[in-house]
């Protein structure tokens, strides 16, 4: 293997000074605290409960709205929406009246850190499991770029890479899957044995946790297979760190429905028309969460009413807190520009929604859990090493699961 770079580097204001050994860091794809510990405490996750014993485990915040791309985001960035400009999978530009899909690199509104680590020297290898957000989170970065989604398509000169899946020793599995994390997270371990990457990010996908309580036979499954790939990161010698996007929380009523509030049309039952609810978490991939998640954005034709409406929703049962967009700019760190009038946020087991003709719930697998607000915004960081003095002081205050990079590059003991 050739020698790794120990040059520092520089992104949105956050220098790092890289160990000359191999960094991972994962993103654990909805891993809610529970899915950890209800494995832990089967014994089907040693090498996790070990990081945590001989690194640390400790609690971080996530970004709003607690979505995937704006976490993953957030994490190869270093910083918040508010800066790095992705909210959401879609923004309303009332401007041109047109609803937008923000996953290109195009709405991307700061550099990555993983770019900048390429250009100072750093063998980068990124694998996603969807292909959705290969192009954000490698952006202008030279190294390996893959999804799981699309191995079978990689070539050296789009994807860094050619014969993915033989490198890899797998075949490209379907999406909805177990599989399309585990492939990750093989890719991962293949690349660090073959001396093909030093510095990798990973980046699972939550189809499982969508699909599963933790306690289900199939989460532990799950887990425990990924476990067994952490075993194999953690014997190639490389400073491992892992935080999820987000948690996640069932979003049902007592009888086990979906339990969902559709703004939109609850809105215009109550002052009549002139509404429209975006719901940033609509993507192509609608099989495991029906665009359906605890998070919304309002538009509204007649600004004049944007207090009363604000007044109204925040009494409705199941919403927990309505910004107006300043207020939601800055508390909840988003690009004024790209949310809506009002941000709506709701319960741990509600979700919110546009009109029940937006939302196809028969494609759920049986039940609804999903994530997006502030019940899915606390999650762990777990790290192979311990904490130097410096960033111990840091994770005793408010960390956030976009730190990561930064704790694992700067604020790790390397033995
Ligand atoms: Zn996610
Ligand atoms: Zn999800």
């Amino acid at each position: 293997m050739s020698t790794i770079s120990t040059q520092s580097f520089t992104a949105n204001g956050i220098t790092y000074n890289p160990p000359p050994k191999p960094v991972v860091v994962i993103c654990m794809d909805g891993s809610a605290d529970e899915y950890y510990n209800a494995a832990i405490a089967r014994d089907r996750m040693p090498n996790l409960k070990k990081m945590s014993v001989q690194g640390y485990r400790g609690s971080v915040r996530g970004a709003l709205p607690s979505f995937t791309n704006v976490n993953n985001t957030s994490i190869v960035t270093g910083v918040p929406p508010s800066v790095h400009g992705i909210c959401g999978n879609f923004f309303y530009d009332e401007t041109k009246d047109e609803e937008v899909m923000m996953n290109s690199s195009s709405y991307l509104r700061a550099e990555t850190l993983l770019a900048a680590a390429a250009r100072a020297g750093r063998r980068l290898a990124v694998v996603t499991a969807k292909e959705k957000l290969r192009d954000i989170l490698s952006c202008k970065m030279k190294g390996i770029a893959i999804s799981a989604e699309k191995a079978s398509q990689a070539t050296a000169a789009t994807h860094g890479i050619d014969h993915a899946e033989v490198v890899v020793g797998h075949k490209t599995p379907p999406i909805y899957s177990a599989d399309a994390s585990l492939f990750v997270l093989r890719a991962g371990v293949a690349f660090l044995q073959k001396g093909l990457a030093d510095f990798l990010y990973l980046s699972l996908t939550d189809y499982m946790q969508h699909t599963y309580a933790p306690e289900a036979e199939e989460s532990l499954a799950f887990y425990e297979a990924i476990d067994t790939e952490l075993g194999h990161l953690l014997a190639t010698g490389a400073i491992i760190g892992a935080t999820p996007d987000h948690g996640m929380n069932a979003k049902i009523k007592e009888d086990g429905t979906p339990n969902v509030l559709f703004v939109e049309a609850i809105l215009e039952q109550q002052f009549g028309s002139g509404f429209r609810v975006i719901c940033p978490i609509t993507d192509p991939y609608v099989k495991h969460h029906g665009a359906l998640g605890s998070y919304v954005v309002v538009h509204i034709n007649d600004k004049n009413k944007i207090p009363e409406v604000q007044k109204w929703l925040s009494r409705q049962p199941g919403i927990t807190e309505v910004y107006d967009r300043q207020t939601a700019a800055t508390l909840l760190e988003q690009p004024a520009d790209r949310i809506g009038d009002l941000v709506v946020l709701s319960g741990k087991d509600v979700v919110v929604g546009r009109r029940p003709q937006y939302h196809d719930l028969s494609a759920l697998d049986g039940t609804l859990r999903s994530h997006g607000g502030r019940y899915e915004e606390m999650v762990s960081m777990i790290l192979s090493h311990p904490l130097n003095q410096a960033y111990a002081v840091k994770a005793a205050r408010d960390p956030r699961n976009f730190n990561i990079f930064d704790f694992v590059v700067n604020g790790t003991v390397a033995q």
